[in-house]
């Protein structure tokens, strides 16, 4: 008989510490899950309130389990084979699950949910073990195996699984609603934009563009990250703002030792209108604290000012060393570091103020009507879904 594996067994990750919204953390996961994997056609689903389980017919397992990995909520799940809850059926598929030509340790976990089942699970795991050890040369090690086929009994059918994989963790992206992510075409934004999702909440990305001073390399650029960071979610729509009168305006009315800290604070006004726009119920960056001028706490303190929504920062706290580390591990880094201007480089003033007061932005700020090119970046903004597939992506 051929028991190659047929189903993927998926545990929940951190949902199962919230209570009473487990229903809809597992709703959420079901639906991000069938959306992940929609390019497999044959997949089917069933969802239990402490399990998920795919059936994997004619789908390739490993193609499966590469796209499953990506997905928040999970915190585990193991490629499984099902056979009938019979005793000389296990004994043999247990046998036939794993690779036995190349030596290795292993251990047995059986476990009877079923106590109706004949035998314990003692009695199970010494069975299967002694199959093994009769076949091949491996050798038992209970304590740190190579391989651990775990077996479990239910009532009708019986489930092995031999490798357990990790899932993304965190939570099921859409359960902790929806923020504005400030995306750059740098290191820190991608990663942080990684982090909210992993933290289950839906983001839309906003990039200020400054053309002609900032090239459609540049957008391209943001582009990519968007694609690369949209499997988490499913697709990412950004909304590219026509940055260049209002960063002008800036030049011509204020102190260029202020310029940075009031491109900022309009890049916060743009996000904050946008998030009501879109209702989304915070804002997000790739700030860190101390990094430059701009990212002093003064400056964060006058940045911040102008708006009363949550602004999130995934990274505030995270060395350089450590956020590169994440945007290698997500594949965003090499991306980052190609030399496209930014809109903040290219005006870059020789003595931005580290301690920028309110007062003084203020002061600058009275002098032109900014809200109503604020407006304007918001109505001007041109909106792009980004896809994981290269064919996919629409304007609208
Ligand atoms: P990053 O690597 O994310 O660009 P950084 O260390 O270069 O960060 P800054 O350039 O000072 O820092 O930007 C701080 C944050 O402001 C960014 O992480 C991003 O969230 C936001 N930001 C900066 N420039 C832009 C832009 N052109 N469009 C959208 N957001 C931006
Ligand atoms: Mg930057």
């Amino acid at each position: 008989m051929d028991y190659r594996y047929d189903h993927i067994l998926i545990r929940y990750g951190e949902l199962s510490l919230k209570g009473k919204n487990r229903n809809s953390f597992i709703k959420q996961l079901y639906h991000n899950v069938k959306k992940a994997l929609a390019n497999f056609p044959t997949l089917e689903y069933e969802r239990q309130h402490d399990r998920m389980y795919i059936y994997l017919h004619d789908e390739d397992p490993e193609k499966v389990s590469d796209v499953l990995a990506t997905v928040f909520g999970i915190s585990s799940f193991s490629l499984a084979i099902q056979v009938p809850s019979d005793m000389d059926v296990i004994i043999q598929a247990a046998k036939n699950s794993v690779d036995l030509s190349t030596k290795k340790t292993f251990k047995v976990a059986a476990r009877r949910s079923d106590k109706n089942f004949p035998y314990i699970s003692d009695t199970i795991n010494r069975q299967v073990a002694g199959e093994i050890l009769r076949n091949s040369d491996w050798k038992v090690d209970v304590h740190h195996p190579d391989v651990k086929i775990v077996i479990e009994v239910h009532k009708e059918f019986t489930y092995i699984m031999t490798n357990r994989r990790a899932g993304a963790g965190g939570y099921p992206v859409g359960v902790g609603g929806k923020a504005i992510m400030l995306l750059s075409g740098g290191i820190d934004s991608p990663v942080a934009s990684y982090l909210l999702m992993k933290r289950g909440v839906h983001i839309e990305a906003i990039h200020f563009a400054a053309p002609p001073y900032t090239s459609q390399n540049a957008q391209e650029k943001v582009l990519t990250l968007a694609k690369m960071l949209s499997g988490y979610q499913g697709e990412i729509l950004v909304h590219i703002v026509p940055f260049t009168q209002l960063q002008l305006a800036i030049y011509q009315h204020a102190d260029e030792s202020y310029a940075i800290t009031l491109m900022r604070r309009m890049m916060m006004r743009i996000a904050e209108g946008m998030a009501k726009k879109r209702h989304a119920q915070a804002i997000g960056t790739g700030e860190s604290v101390g990094q430059v001028a701009s990212q002093t706490l003064e400056s964060m303190q006058t940045i911040n000012a102008v708006t009363n929504m949550p602004v999130i920062r995934p990274v505030v706290c995270m060395d350089k060393v450590e956020i590169i580390d994440l945007a290698r591990k997500i594949g965003t880094y090499e991306t980052s570091i190609l030399p496209y201007e930014d809109c903040c480089t290219i005006f870059d003033p020789k003595a931005p103020a580290t301690k920028p007061r309110i007062d003084r932005c203020e002061k600058y700020e009275a002098r032109w009507d900014w809200a109503s090119m604020v407006q304007d970046c918001i109505d001007q903004c041109e909106d792009i879904v980004v896809r994981p597939e290269a064919t996919q992506e629409d304007i609208f």
